[in-house]
């Protein structure tokens, strides 16, 4: 499903409540994010739907490894040609993207959550798990990256450890990935949080890194699972923190 201008000149295609995001800059375009394996055919149908064609994606930067944010990366760093951006920390996730780091086994949150397991089965049928490892990357290394729409790199490690949020200045707006949700695909729960320890890093450290986001001042959070948040960053971050790690 795709959400046109969740801000301004960014959409949001949405599949089994996980984002990803197309920003438009000119004759050019940004993709953040990539989605389940099975998300090649949203991708195509946004684009004709924003009279687009897949040649104006210049460049693809990951806010992070984790397996169902890379879905179709591989796939179009290939067809495409175009760079995967992503930071060092979370470069071996994308070689092998079901080692990641839990704060508390996967399994327990399956069998006990029970808001989360429609959630999870979607997930399981478009084979979240399994996406093709990303074979050549580029490394963050600064703090605005040259591609459209010239984001900010907000350095937020916890949820993984080399995490990073994007901040678009003169849109009033961040991607913040999985730093901040509206909806957590391991609980089922809504509103702003962290994710759950169940594909959480290191939550002490995500609670603390958030703030780079609450620092923004931005109206509008764009987050990686749930609905975008238009009630300002700090109000956001002071509700994830007050409602802690899950
Ligand atoms: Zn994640």
């Amino acid at each position: 499903m795709l959400t046109k201008d969740v801000a301004p000149g960014i959409h949001c295609v949405t599949e089994s409540h996980v984002n990803f995001y197309l920003v438009e800059d000119g004759d050019e375009i940004l993709l953040v994010d990539a989605g389940l394996p099975t998300s090649w055919p949203l991708l195509l149908e946004a684009l004709t739907a924003l009279g687009r064609r897949p040649r104006d994606i210049v460049a693809l930067v990951l806010t992070h490894g984790h397996f169902d944010h890379i879905g179709i990366a591989e796939r179009v760093r290939r067809e495409l040609g175009v760079p995967v951006y992503i930071h060092d920390n979370d470069v071996p996730l994308t070689r092998h993207p079901r080692q990641y780091a839990r704060a508390r086994p996967l399994t327990w949150y399956l069998l006990t959550q029970f808001k989360a397991m429609p959630i999870v089965a979607g997930l399981l049928v478009r084979r979240a798990w399994w996406p093709k490892p990303v074979r050549r990357v580029e490394r963050i290394r600064d703090d605005v990256l040259p591609v459209p729409g010239s984001p900010r790199v907000l350095f937020t490690p916890g949820h993984t450890l080399g995490h990073c949020a994007l901040h678009f200045p003169d849109r009033d707006a961040v991607i913040a990935g999985d730093a901040l949700v509206t909806l957590d695909p391991y609980r089922g729960t809504t509103g702003p949080q962290i994710v759950s320890g169940a594909a959480t890093a290191d939550e002490e450290r995500a609670l603390e890194t958030i703030g780079l986001i609450a620092a923004t001042g931005v109206g509008t959070v764009l987050v990686g699972h749930g609905p975008a948040w238009t009630d300002g960053a700090e109000r956001m971050v002071e509700s994830a923190r007050r409602r802690g790690p899950s």
